[in-house]
């Protein structure tokens, strides 16, 4: 396959932070491992087949395309569609036992139906709304809810759930607060209305961490399974009262591609497109075949940094569609070919994704999900 790029996947750090995780949540709560946005980037058929060898057996997705691609390499595995699912795609999921999500009344009454149809039963999630107001049953919906559950046993209640507005960050501790309090009340309702779920879920990664007691059955960690944080907060939370204060995850994901050509600038001259750099000495730069196509962020133009020859050196002018431009001038002996680490290590040095300068914790999520598929994936270790 002909690339200008590669990603690499580290089975042996997937296993350290799917072994760090489980420890943290204990054996009574149950780890989904949530694989949307293309596994933040990292590929979900790669990704999901790593996470099978490291013991794994349960995904979040968010979508039916991304369930079908989980599927594929896991026949046997609990899949959980949170989100988007079209009607059309209901008679897939229920014949391939996907569970999903159920926030309106719509949907739960074209499934209940097709179900007795297929004389199958669909695994449902109910998700309540508690305020975070983006999916989730409001109250009237609940009880008309109810209404078709009790009239159907065309289903397996898999779970009872919601999600949080914002866990990473101590400014939205009120809300969540609340958000907490309204589950466990419409929780209690349910119970008394004899609507009982096998699980009880609530928790993405930075819950998780911060509010312990939103855990309840299943957790659904993404960010922390590739080796991030949801936010610097939650890695300070994680940290502070530890002597040892280095991070216990680690990154899965390395990005690499190649010098594809060097050349000397004089003093003076303009650099790339535009004049957002000048060369201020005589200068040596390489131009490296990856650019904003390949998910490499215009935003970076003269920010970004990546590492060559065991040096870390800048990104000068801007971004490229297809490439960008690096300076050499403190190792000249750098050369067409000579291995470019944009994400992950070389010798010493490491280059993770937040050090990208000025910007923010959730380039992390975005920068991640942004590198294309069409980039060939390798697992290491
Ligand atoms: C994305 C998502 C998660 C996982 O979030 P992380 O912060 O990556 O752990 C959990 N639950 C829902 C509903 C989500 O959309």
């Amino acid at each position: 396959m002909f690339h200008t790029s590669y990603i690499e996947l580290d089975q042996s750090a997937l296993n350290h932070n799917f072994n760090y995780l489980k420890k943290i949540v204990g054996k009574s709560t149950k780890i989904s491992t949530v694989i949307k946005g293309n596994a933040y980037g990292h590929g979900i058929s790669d990704f999901v087949t790593m996470m099978l060898k490291a013991g794994q057996s349960h995904f979040s997705v968010f979508s039916a395309d991304e369930a079908q691609i989980c599927r594929e390499v896991a026949p046997n595995a609990e899949i959980m569609v949170m989100g988007m699912l079209d009607n059309h795609e209901i008679e897939w999921a229920i014949k391939n036992e996907i569970q999903f999500y159920i926030f309106e009344i719509d949907r739960l009454n074209y499934t209940l139906e097709l179900a007795q149809k297929l004389n199958k039963r669909a695994m449902l999630h109910l998700e309540l709304e508690t305020g975070m107001n983006r999916t989730g049953l409001r109250k009237s919906e609940v009880k008309e809810a109810i209404k078709l559950l009790k009239q159907s046993n065309r289903y397996i209640l898999k779970g009872i759930c919601t999600h949080f507005a914002g866990a990473e960050s101590i400014g939205n501790y009120v809300r969540i607060q609340e958000q907490i309090k309204s589950f466990k009340k419409q929780r209690k309702q349910l119970e008394q209305q004899g609507i009982v779920a096998e699980l009880y879920h609530s928790a993405s990664s930075a819950a998780t961490l911060t509010y312990p007691q939103t855990r309840m059955d299943m957790v659904r960690i993404g960010i922390l399974s590739y080796g991030f944080w949801p936010s610097t907060e939650t890695f300070i939370h994680c940290v502070k009262e530890k002597t040892d204060k280095t991070d216990p995850l680690k990154r899965i994901l390395s990005w690499k591609s190649k010098v594809m050509s060097t050349k000397t600038v004089e003093t003076g001259e303009f650099i790339g497109y535009g004049t957002t750099f000048m060369a201020r000495e005589n200068m040596k730069i390489a131009t490296v075949p990856v650019g904003y196509s390949h998910g490499y962020s215009r935003s970076l133009s003269n920010q970004g940094r990546v590492l060559v020859n065991g040096e870390r050196v800048s990104v000068i002018g801007i971004v490229n569609m297809n490439m960008i431009v690096i300076e050499i001038t403190d190792i000249p002996e750098t050369k067409k070919g000579d291995e470019v680490v944009l994400i992950g290590n070389q010798g010493e040095n490491i280059l993770s994704v937040s050090s990208f300068s000025e910007l923010s914790d959730q380039l992390n999520y975005e920068l991640l999900t942004r590198l294309p598929h069409s980039i060939p994936r390798i697992i290491i270790n």
